[in-house]
């Protein structure tokens, strides 16, 4: 990609600088932007970033067996009804059609998979069933804030899991708070997990919540044992674990995994014949993650002063060229021959690169653009690479130059 060609600027400092430096670097680069409250567009580079955690979160679902599907977010109100949430469930956004019919627009998903899964689901020889999917989510929140931290619109991956008993619904809990964990790490962070309130339905659900200062939620961690729980069902100062003093964090909530048990299979009526031919509810989990939320707490924690600073995995692109003019005509059009020689060189081997051959723009502003961005490997070309025929490589979280040559590039080990 040549910048020359994307015509998104990044911008200078904006108001919001000191609230959240992380989402001042999304707005700055240009990575997203506020239509109104609580409601964002994606524009390239951080659509490719939302894109790379997609890619992550669905190869950890599949992993675990997770077949991805994609639900309606349009929901008729009678199977709100059913569940006794369509007035229950505060923050849901309630449609009429022209017609008259009213909709939910889905906040969650349980409405719509358990009747779903009644088409496959007849006996126990149809279970386990493991359906996932990223979706646009909607709810009517009170306080949007924090950029993509609590929206109006945002994206989530649900995961729901059928079940013939408990047995094998702790296990498969067990097995996705592993797969989470993997996510997250893929994504650079390191969350704590959490018990949280599980509902009327189960004594705990697990939080993933990784601690930053923008987090909204407070929760209690015993720095002997590790136990974890969110404030709003911790009232004592000990560790119930290990007695030990607790203290309590911000924290930010970026997945949050639950047993339902029977709770929807019983108000949706979802059966399935046991091996003695008793009719049974299936047993339920559901598994989330904020996909949105996600980024915004990544940039949050994973920046410095100067920018965003992305696992390789993540990072919007790879590499980025920056070709460093001397003012000399002969030197210059070296410099631009060797730099297009590279670009073809990373493109030809299918590499993420971005030629930053925009002309109007200072070599200082490159440069910080570059930062702000959180590209990968920076790739200065200047009349001193060019002399020994290397290349200047330079990691975004890292302060040491390398000089390597074309072989050495393509063949950069992380
Ligand atoms: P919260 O307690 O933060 O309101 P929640 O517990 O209601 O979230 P879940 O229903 O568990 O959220 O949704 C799964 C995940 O989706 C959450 O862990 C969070 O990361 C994300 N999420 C929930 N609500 C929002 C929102 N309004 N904006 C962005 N992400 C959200
Ligand atoms: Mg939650």
């Amino acid at each position: 990609m040549r910048l020359s060609e994307s015509k998104i600027k990044t911008k200078k400092r904006i108001e919001i600088e000191e609230e959240s430096k992380g989402l001042a670097y999304l707005l700055r680069a240009n990575f997203i932007e506020k239509l109104t409250s609580g409601v964002y567009n994606y524009l390239p580079f951080g659509l490719r970033v939302i894109r790379k955690i997609e890619k992550i979160v669905r190869e950890e679902m599949e992993r675990i067996g997770g077949q991805e599907i994609l639900m309606a977010a349009l929901h008729p109100k009678s199977l709100w009804e059913q569940t006794n949430r369509w007035e229950a469930f505060d923050a849901l956004f309630k449609v009429q059609s022209r017609y008259g019919q009213w909709y939910g627009l889905g906040p969650t998903h349980e409405e719509v998979v358990t009747p779903l899964a009644k088409n496959f689901i007849f006996s126990y020889r149809d279970l386990p069933l493991y359906l996932y999917q990223i979706q646009t989510k909607f709810r009517d929140e009170p306080r949007p804030k924090g950029g993509l931290m609590r929206t109006k619109e945002f994206l989530m991956k649900d995961l729901y899991s059928f079940h013939t008993d408990e047995k094998d619904l702790d296990w498969y809990y067990e097995k996705v708070k592993k797969a989470y964990l993997k996510v997250y790490k893929r994504c650079g962070l390191k969350p704590i997990i959490t018990e949280a309130s599980g509902g009327t339905f189960s004594k705990f659900s697990h939080e993933f919540q990784v601690l930053t200062e923008k987090g909204e939620d407070t929760i209690f961690l015993c720095a002997n044992c590790g136990f974890s729980r969110n404030k709003e069902i911790m009232e004592g100062k000990k560790c119930p674990v290990c007695g030990k003093k607790i203290e309590s964090y911000s924290a930010a909530e970026v997945g949050n995994i639950f047993k339902l048990k029977d709770k929807y299979s019983r108000s949706l009526d979802l059966k399935y014949i046991d091996q003695n031919g008793e009719e049974k509810y299936v047993l339920m989990g559901c598994y989330g993650i904020g996909i949105s939320r996600l980024l915004s707490v990544i940039s949050e924690v994973l920046s410095d002063s100067k920018g965003l600073v992305f696992p390789e995995e993540i990072a919007p692109y790879h590499y980025i060229i920056l070709p460093l003019y001397t003012g000399r005509r002969d030197t210059d059009k070296k410099i631009t021959k060797f730099s297009e020689e590279i670009y073809q060189l990373l493109k030809d081997h299918q590499k993420e690169v971005v030629f930053d051959d925009r002309k109007n723009v200072s070599i200082g502003e490159k440069f910080n653009d570059v930062d702000l961005m959180g590209i990968f490997y920076r790739l200065v070309i200047s009349e001193k690479t060019l002399s020994k025929k290397r290349i200047e490589v330079k990691k975004r979280n890292s302060p040491n130059l390398k000089y390597l040559s074309k072989n050495e590039l393509i063949n950069l080990k992380k």
